[in-house]
């Protein structure tokens, strides 16, 4: 009985408290009122329904800012291909249609070539270079300057990790091996390909285990051991290489419509940057957890070999790399002007790199 009474009690002071909140709110004319309001907000990803990590951290973002707003920001996540197609993502958030959209910058490549810089670039830096770049190093004011023409306000959210450098059909002992060589490999990765000698190919990833298994591509690259081998992929080549010198830290993004944005009071926008940063380290420690399990079970199938790439092949195609950037930069000035930042920081920030993770993983002799 004491214990409703008190119930009671306490009911009747959030009522007056929501209450005389609520007037002040009024009167001032302020964000107490404006705060109250509800958001219903669609988010669509370039991600296919129920995709392990990716798709998943995008639905866990908007469940867990659910919670945290008590309901006041509900965004309803839509996967590929389920409200638009999932190229045509950016083109969503940026034209209003949605609020909000989950992808990753390089998709957006034949719009803005120099989104490239803030996913990855081959031979460029890992999850942690970027992370310093893009929070501290001056890499996000870039990325809203160069998102800013088309309403769309980026942040990061989500890291793959190093990715693997794919699988194949044919052993990679020289440049020679490389030649002629079909592989479905997109993006810059693609580029520096091509000018191997290779022959890029493009290709969706509901399509690439059919095609490698059917020989009508030599080799693929997707991700890293745990989605590759979701995709099928150990049991249509043989050889798995590594590093992923194309990919050496993919980071994926948080978009969000500008005018959306502005409409959104300030408590709300903060829980959604954090929530970003959060579910961020939430997809990069997930890659490094479900990868490492994934590898030890790839290494445990006789079928397959996993190989390095020959140092020469690697310094090469390291070498092509800055022939197809220079060559981007020279006839883009909006791509060279990233391109510029992200040299200059990635080149700053060597040093500290090797004088700290480089070291310590050579002082551990393993
Ligand atoms: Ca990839």
């Amino acid at each position: 009985m004491l214990r409703v009474f008190q119930g009671i009690l306490i009911g009747l002071c959030l009522l007056l408290t929501a209450c005389s909140g609520s007037d002040s709110g009024q009167t001032a004319g302020t964000t107490t009122g404006t705060s109250q309001q509800t958001f219903k907000w669609k988010m669509v990803t370039t991600w296919p329904a129920n995709y392990p990590v990716f798709q998943e951290a995008a639905e866990k973002f908007a469940a867990d800012i659910k919670i945290m707003s008590q309901g006041r920001l509900d965004i309803h996540v839509y996967a590929g291909g389920e409200l638009v197609p999932p190229l045509q993502v950016f083109d969503a958030v940026s034209q209003g249609t949605v609020e909000m959209g989950h992808g990753s910058p390089y998709y957006w490549a034949g719009k803005v070539p120099e989104a490239q810089f803030f996913s990855s670039v081959p031979f460029g830096m890992t999850a942690k270079g970027m992370n310093a770049w893009i929070y501290h190093g001056g890499g996000l004011e870039l990325w809203k300057e160069v998102y800013a023409p088309f309403n769309v306000i980026p942040m990061p959210m989500g890291n793959t990790g190093v990715q693997m450098g794919g699988w194949f059909n044919k052993k990679i002992d020289s440049l020679e091996d490389i030649k002629g060589l079909r592989m479905r490999i997109p993006g810059l990765g693609g580029k520096v390909f091509k000018r191997a000698g290779g022959n890029p190919v493009l290709l969706p990833g509901s399509e690439v285990y059919t095609a490698l298994e059917r020989g009508t591509i030599d080799a693929t690259e997707w991700v890293a051991p745990f989605h590759d081998m979701r995709l099928g992929l150990n049991r249509a080549a043989k050889y798995y290489y590594f590093p992923g010198w194309h990919e050496p830290g993919t980071v994926f993004e948080l978009m969000v419509n500008s005018q959306a944005w502005a409409e959104l009071p300030d408590d709300l926008q903060l829980m959604v940057e954090t929530t970003a940063a959060a579910v961020s380290e939430w997809i990069y420690a997930q890659m490094e957890f479900n990868n490492h399990v994934a590898l030890q079970e790839l290494r445990s199938k006789q079928n397959i070999e996993i190989l390095e790439f020959p140092p020469e092949v690697l310094a090469e195609l390291k070498r092509l790399t800055k022939v197809t950037l220079d060559d981007e930069a020279s006839n883009d000035a909006k791509f060279k002007r990233v391109y510029d930042a992200y040299t200059a920081f990635s080149e700053s920030y060597k040093d500290w790199s090797k004088t700290s993770d480089e070291a310590y993983q050579r002082a551990l002799g393993e």
